[in-house]
């Protein structure tokens, strides 16, 4: 594997902040109703937590996981289910938790999906959107930064299934000459 250097892109007291706002957001809308957050995995997982713990109306938790990237930096365009949700979203009210919204082509195709099973509202919220990637027209409802289009990871997004775990948003660059 190449090997990479990373420079923080959004740091973690940024991201907090960009939660606490979105949780306004969503408890404000949501006043006096129930929703099921479901959260598309891996990517969102930190997120999730995050977000679902400044949540105060009343929440049903569920995951999915789909995948339209294959260890590279390129979005096939493709999105396979590889673990449905457990829960019955019909007549409930639905938020999808993404990590990231790039061509837009997952989230819309989830969409599209989660329709057909008759939920009373169906909304997303993401951590970070690159608006000029999109390949398809969808806009997430709750939108936690908009970031130029460069390549991330950390705070649950992977390159290759690493650095998930970083605490901030970094940008992956070349490690000057070291194989
Ligand atoms: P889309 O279908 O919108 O093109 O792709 C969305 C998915 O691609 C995200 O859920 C995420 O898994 C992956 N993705 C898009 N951009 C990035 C990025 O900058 N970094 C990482 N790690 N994943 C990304
Ligand atoms: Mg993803």
């Amino acid at each position: 594997m190449t090997h990479m250097v990373k420079r923080v892109m959004i740091d973690r007291a940024k991201i907090q902040e960009m939660v606490d706002r979105l949780a306004g957001e969503i408890n404000r809308d949501y006043e006096g109703q129930e929703i099921i957050v479901v959260g598309i995995l891996k990517g969102s997982f930190i997120f999730m937590a995050d977000l679902v713990r400044k949540i105060t109306v009343p929440t049903l938790i569920d995951f999915m996981s789909v995948s339209s990237y294959y260890g590279g930096t390129k979005t096939s365009g493709i999105v396979k289910i590889v673990k449905d949700m457990d829960v019955n979203i019909n007549g409930k009210n639905v938020l999808i938790v993404e990590d990231i919204v790039d061509s837009g082509l997952t989230l819309s195709n989830l969409k599209d999906l989660l329709y057909t099973k008759d939920p009373a509202s169906l909304k997303v919220c993401v951590a970070f959107d690159k608006p000029d990637r999109r390949k398809t027209e969808i806009r997430a409802d709750y939108v936690g930064m908009s970031i130029p289009d460069e390549f991330i990871v950390g705070y649950g997004l992977d390159y290759a299934g690493r650095y998930r775990n970083l605490p901030d948003v970094c940008i992956l660059e070349p490690d000057g000459g070291k194989k």
